[in-house]
């Protein structure tokens, strides 16, 4: 059996009459939506009719959504098709103006003062947790005209300096390990590199990096810093934060003790990578760790595995935690809406798109019958199942907030991983599906986590005064603390921290993949301890999609607090993988 492809035909057709049809009654409902903000201007409606307005705006978010996303899965199947183009890019401008037309009710309802805004939250009850996030915000917020001002400035400020970082740092070119001459080629395709089987090919491809980045050095440290005086300028003095890093719990609507106790717990445990740094240095044969050698490749597994017994295999793995996370992970191809056949012109990458409340999801990837392409088909279907269990909830509310989005995602993997591990022919592929557990573990917690905690000093140093240069000695400070005496660190590091973009654009989003794995393996290890008791739990969590503050739906599932214990017994799973590896090599 070949890969499957989806049936679009369920939503519309590329020039399809019906399409242009919708199109138009969407602008008409916004036309009639926006009737209101004149009414507004004169006082609040009455509790019924504030009631039917919010009703009115999910319909039409609907709507938005079903006509935006037939674009984007059209354009994703085919991206060199010139129609799915032109839809696309005309999509993107009415939701654009679409967008503009409606932010008057947002706006509205976050400037409404408490006494007024409460009768009106009460009679919309079904959405009240986007009505107080929405409103959140409020202490937060400027007067309109200084709002204004900033959103101006911010073209040639802040997001100027931002797109000048993008601009300069996305023309360096590298010399790739051995190449003569000329030869140059940009980052992504010089970083292969580091995952060469050569230790010294796997060295240089590092030095080449740094050595570019590194020239630059002194000047990018002076633009992130420029960056976070003005995160500083706008948010702690202007914003009235508390510390610049609860801006971004403030996003994430997660409390900052537990985003703390996460990072406390994560130093602690440093040690734990040591271990499995020191473990893979003599699976390789190294008499010294370098960190050269992070990604170094193991046991390579070049045995493919035909679709049919690869997607049969992952819906197992499914139904081994329950028969209804199988079903629901069954039904988006049975339904015609998995994209799995290898095509020219199609997007890369993979992805779940969960259109609308209680319709079936959309799953896209490409499978090449490589055991990485079993865990991406887990991944997404996780994400399947769980948008499915929250289908009752209506539009604002059914898609999971940052901080628990990659939870049945990042479970399923683990499903599979067990899966895979009890199946193994032989020790070499269990201890390969151990190396692999642990190499995301580490990348995905440890370093993110590390990441997070440098972003905090170098706050906190720029505040007191301090230069780029004291910037990357504090860094070597923190690559020294994380990986301790088990992995040697070339000199050329102390630059690493200027090419990591998200610290740049996003400052303090790293956490949250920190958050999210180290969230799921605690979970895992409740169901190890618990087994079928804990089945309805995780359900129940992933039931109640993002109706509520992540701590919220984790306590109500039974499933909190996130204090140091919990993120503990996330280590301990890590502890287990460890163990294992080491008795196997
Ligand atoms: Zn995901």
């Amino acid at each position: 059996m070949e890969p499957p492809v989806w049936n679009l035909d369920q939503l519309y057709r590329l020039d399809h009459p019906e399409l242009d049809a919708d199109l138009a009654a969407l602008k008409d409902q916004t036309k009639k939506f926006t009737a209101w903000r004149a009414r507004l201007q004169n006082g609040p409606p009455s509790p019924l009719e504030f009631r039917d307005l919010v009703a009115e705006l999910a319909d039409l978010n609907r709507l938005a959504h079903r006509l935006s996303g037939f674009a984007s899965l059209a354009f994703a199947q085919d991206t060199q098709d010139q129609k799915a183009q032109t839809l696309m890019a005309r999509m993107n401008e009415e939701m654009a103006d679409l967008g503009n037309d409606l932010l008057f009710f947002e706006i509205w309802w976050k400037e409404l003062d408490g006494e007024q805004a409460a009768p009106l939250a009460a009679a919309a009850a079904d959405f009240a947790y986007w009505l107080t996030r929405t409103r959140a915000f409020r202490p937060h917020t400027l007067p309109e005209p200084e709002e204004k001002i900033i959103n101006l400035k911010n073209i040639t400020g802040g997001d100027a300096l931002i797109a000048l970082y993008d601009s300069l740092t996305n023309r360096y070119r590298f010399r790739p390990p051995g190449a003569k001459g000329e030869a140059e080629v940009g980052r992504d395709e010089l970083m292969v590199h580091v995952r060469d089987a050569d230790p010294a090919v796997r060295a240089e491809a590092y030095r080449e990096l740094h050595r570019v980045y590194g020239a630059d050095g002194p000047i990018l440290g002076q633009m992130y810093q420029t960056a976070v005086r003005d995160w500083r300028v706008e948010n702690i003095r202007l914003r009235r934060y508390d510390s610049p890093i609860e801006v971004r719990h403030k996003a994430n609507d997660l409390p900052g003790e537990a985003v703390a106790a996460l990072l406390k717990t994560v130093r602690e445990r440093a040690g734990l990578f040591g271990d499995f740094f020191r473990l893979k240095a003599r699976v390789l044969g190294l008499k010294k760790f370098r960190r050269y050698d992070l990604y170094a490749p193991l046991v390579e597994d070049r045995a493919k595995i035909d679709f049919q017994t690869g997607f049969e295999e992952v819906l197992a793995a499914f139904g081994d935690f329950s028969p209804l996370f199988r079903s629901l992970a069954a039904r988006v191809a049975e339904a015609g809406r998995f994209h799995a056949r290898p095509r020219p012109g199609k997007q890369g990458g993979a992805f779940c798109y969960s259109m609308l409340p209680g319709d079936t999801p959309w799953v896209l990837m490409t499978y090449n019958g490589r055991r990485q392409d079993l865990f991406t088909l887990a991944h997404e279907l996780g994400h399947a199942v769980h948008s499915q269990l929250a289908g009752d909830h209506n539009i604002f509310h059914f898609h999971a907030t940052l901080p628990l989005a990659e939870t049945a995602s990042t479970f399923a993997e683990m499903l599979l991983a067990e899966r895979l591990k009890g199946q193994a022919r032989n020790e070499r592929e269990r201890a390969g599906l151990l190396f692999h557990l642990l190499d995301d573990a580490y990348a995905t917690i440890g370093r993110q986590a590390f990441f997070a905690l440098f972003e905090i000093k170098a706050h906190e140093l720029t505040e007191n005064g301090a230069t780029a240069d004291d910037l990357a000695a504090a860094y070597m400070e923190n690559l020294a603390e994380q990986f301790g005496p088990a992995v040697e660190v070339g000199p050329e590091f102390r630059w690493e921290w200027v090419s990591i973009p998200h610290f740049f654009h996003t400052p303090f989003y790293v956490y949250a993949y920190s958050f999210g794995q180290l969230l799921v393996y605690s979970l895992w290890r409740r169901y190890e301890r618990e087994g079928a008791a804990f089945v309805p739990r995780l359900t129940d969590l992933l039931s109640r999609g993002g109706s509520e503050a992540p701590e919220k739906i984790l306590a109500a599932s039974g499933l909190g607090p996130l204090d140091e214990s919990f993120w503990q017994g996330g280590f301990e799973v890590i502890d287990g993988f460890l163990a294992e590896l080491g008795t196997l090599v």
